[in-house]
């Protein structure tokens, strides 16, 4: 039985459910629709939504301490995890959580 996932690690498969889809689904969609330029650039966006590129913010369970990057999102509002409220919710809980640690930008 895998053992059960803490919080922290719980939003970081959350993520990448979301992500996952996107990349599966995104060459067939595109292979069928040409999108403009302004369309490219959100899909393009989007796949930086919550990875490296954005860069992230050091995460603590408060259960068990373990720590983990999260990755910061896109805010883009046609991105399917960051569209409105959903996306204030998403900050605030991260805000809760901070380590009082500096913030990471990684250079890409
Ligand atoms: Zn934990
Ligand atoms: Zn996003």
């Amino acid at each position: 039985m895998p053992a059960r996932l803490c919080r922290v690690e719980r939003k970081a498969a959350e993520r990448s459910v979301v992500l996952e889809a996107l990349e599966r689904h995104l060459p067939s969609w595109l292979a069928r629709h040409a999108p403009d330029s302004r369309r490219l650039h959100v899909l393009r966006r989007i796949l930086t939504c919550r990875t490296a590129s954005l860069g992230h913010h050091l995460w603590a369970c408060e259960e068990c301490g373990r720590k983990l990057p999260m990755y910061n999102p896109c805010r883009d509002r046609h991105c399917p995890q960051c569209s409105g409220k959903r996306t204030l919710d998403w900050l605030e809980e991260r805000r809760a959580v901070l380590l009082p640690t500096p913030h990471f930008q990684d250079a890409v």
